[in-house]
């Protein structure tokens, strides 16, 4: 029998599973019924809540592998890889998915290199050619589309968010859970203290439908109150430019870009920002691209879908209030 494709399951750390695991498990089954295999679900985690087993199973995952063991919070390499790559060892799943996550992409890494196997990391899209699977991957700064080929199994890839389509939650189906234990293992790095970010109430930005991304041309921190208030109204996360972190106006995490984070949005509003190619890495697979520039030559302009030319300081309070008439 084919081996399974499995989905490794990214988590919102309360027990549910994340919207980016329907996206995984979505494209698992329209590639498993093209070349065999079940679609299962692997799940490390410290919690695991029944409605969230229940939804993988709505899912369409027809097994559930589950680790759920307090030692495997929060997520370290040296935990996590080992389980995984024993049960891969054991049951040759054919395929081993997880998403473009901060966790999922050193564990998937991790993974490839303890199997021997091959990685495509940060795939959009996925085809077949002679019954064997070929990954696309945006490479040079997304100034280019590779496509790869594995030459050993298991097909070990890491899947962005919010490309592609979800599988649609399915009722009545119970899931099977195959629960295992978490071998001995003597981490080197020890749990000091989590400290959990003050809640915005605004989506993850990598997860989110709609992003406004803020850069050097708001010239303070303060000014992005601004586009957190659009955000509100539109239901939008809020990200920046490294010129914007770099000056210290926002964390890292909201960081877009080559080194920074990956998001695919169906909308992206870039506010004061001007497109530099290591910013592009990071958003141009956004489905609708927004600029908001007073500079009509900033490069962004080349990859806007919709440019406005203008002060954001006028436009982006305009914009918010339009939002909020259209909303009510
Ligand atoms: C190795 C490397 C990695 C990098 N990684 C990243 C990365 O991950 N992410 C990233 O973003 N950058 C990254 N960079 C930096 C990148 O090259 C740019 O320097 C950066 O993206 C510029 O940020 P910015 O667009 O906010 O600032 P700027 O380039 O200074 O642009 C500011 C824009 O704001 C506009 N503006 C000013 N005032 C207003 C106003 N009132 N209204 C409207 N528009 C206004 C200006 O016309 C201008 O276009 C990287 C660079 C290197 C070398």
């Amino acid at each position: 029998m084919a081996g399974a494709f499995w989905c490794v399951v990214e988590d919102d750390r309360q027990g549910q599973p994340k919207k980016v695991t329907a996206e995984l498990i979505g494209e698992a089954r329209r590639w498993a019924g093209e070349v065999g295999g079940a679609v299962e679900a692997v799940w490390l985690t410290d919690r695991a809540a029944p409605e969230g087993l229940g939804q993988l199973a709505a899912w369409g995952a027809s097994r559930v592998w589950l680790w759920e063991d307090a030692a495997l919070a929060p997520y370290r390499g040296e935990t996590w890889v080992p389980a995984l790559a024993e049960l891969a060892t054991r049951e040759s799943p054919r395929a081993i998915w997880g998403a473009v996550t901060s966790r999922h992409r050193e564990l998937m890494a991790r993974l490839a290199a303890r199997l021997g196997a091959g990685i495509a990391a940060d795939c959009v899209a996925f085809s077949l050619a002679d019954g064997q699977l070929v990954a696309t991957r945006p490479v040079y700064a997304g100034k280019i589309l590779s496509r790869v080929r594995w030459t050993t199994g298991p097909w070990v890839a890491t899947l962005r968010p919010n490309v592609f389509k979800a599988a649609e939650a399915e009722t009545g189906k119970a899931p099977a859970v195959e629960r295992q234990s978490l071998g001995v293992v003597t981490p080197a790095t020890r749990f000091v203290e989590r400290r959990e970010e003050a809640q915005t109430g605004l989506p993850e930005l990598t997860e989110a439908e709609i992003v406004v991304s803020g850069g050097r041309g708001l010239k303070g921190p303060e000014n992005f109150v601004l586009l957190e208030e659009l955000a509100g109204v539109i239901g939008a996360a809020v990200g920046a430019s490294r010129a914007a972190v770099d000056a210290g106006w926002k964390p890292h995490r909201f960081q877009i870009g080559q080194t920074g984070r990956t998001i695919s949005p169906k909308l992206y509003i870039g506010c004061g920002i001007s497109g530099a190619i290591q910013h592009l890495a990071g958003m141009r697979t956004s489905k609708v691209i927004c600029a908001v520039n007073k500079d009509a030559d900033a490069p962004i302009f080349k990859i806007a879908d919709f440019g406005l030319v203008g002060d954001l300081f006028e436009v982006v309070p305009l914009l918010t209030e339009e939002f909020r008439k259209l909303k009510k």
